[in-house]
């Protein structure tokens, strides 16, 4: 499937409200105050996904069980307490948006809802973490501030979070690596990055070239060098030392290490 990308995985409903919340002793969040209306009727694919089961338990009712993968890894879901057994075939590959079930109380259930649970190579999740409210979907004002929307997801490139790391936004050692893998970035090629904008450039970096500042750098004496322009000109170039400037007017003087050579 999609193992070089992230799944921003769809809120399996119409209408978000979490009548059970995710906790040690209910892996899974319920849906279920909003079933009585019309509009939350069926239960849905939060993604492309392959069906692993479709069968009774008496616990969960009429559960499907499906399979997604993406670069964080496997991601096992299911949806039980379905009104009858589901119309998807196991081993079949359904796209977002396919309709398991009718959201139902079947099985060990005292109202209708669905049993949402969400498992990332085999370790339950709390679901609020990895679903996205899309467009379209109601949201009950409750839940409002605990779901994420789409909408302010930024899809920033390795180069985007490279930059951001080497301006501290993306703590250090293993925080760093737990940090990214988290919000789906792959640690090592964004850390090469990293690795190779940091490494000094003194050899390449000459009079008449064009660069750009990696951060804004604070002086001993407790100045700041923020970076107005997008490019700057290289004017003069000693050891580490580069003199920087728009056309012939200088700006700073900046060790090596901060900037960059483009275009
Ligand atoms: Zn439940």
């Amino acid at each position: 499937m999609k193992q070089n990308e992230i799944i921003y995985f769809k809120f399996p409903w119409d209408r978000i409200g979490i009548t059970k919340y995710f906790s040690s002793s209910h892996e899974a969040i319920d849906n279920g105050g909003t079933v009585s209306k019309e509009k939350n009727k069926y239960a849905y694919l939060p993604c492309e996904a392959k069906i692993l089961k479709n069968q009774w338990y008496d616990d969960y009712g009429y559960m499907v069980e499906y399979e997604a993968i993406d670069k964080r890894g496997t991601f096992v879901m299911a949806s039980g307490h379905l009104k009858k057994k589901s119309d998807l075939v196991v081993g079949k590959t359904y796209p977002m948006g396919t309709i398991v079930g009718e959201i139902g109380s079947t099985g060990n259930s005292t109202g209708a809802h669905d049993h949402f649970r969400i498992a990332l190579n085999g370790v339950r999740k709390n679901p609020l973490d990895y679903l996205y409210v899309y467009e379209g979907q109601f949201v009950h004002q409750e839940d409002e501030k605990l779901v994420k929307y789409i909408k302010n997801v930024k899809f920033k490139t390795n180069e985007e979070i490279a930059k951001e790391v080497i301006e501290g936004k993306w703590e250090n050692g293993q925080d760093r690596v737990n940090k990214l893998t988290e919000a789906g970035y792959n640690y090592d090629e964004v850390q090469s990055l990293v690795n190779e904008m940091l490494k000094p450039k003194e050899e390449e970096i000459k009079v008449g070239d064009k660069v750009e500042v990696l951060k804004a750098i604070n002086y001993d004496n407790g100045k700041t060098f923020a970076k107005y322009y997008d490019k700057y000109d290289v004017l003069e170039v000693s050891d580490n030392r580069v003199v920087i400037g728009i056309g012939n007017t200088v700006t700073s003087a900046i060790d090596v290490k901060n900037i960059r050579k483009v275009g």
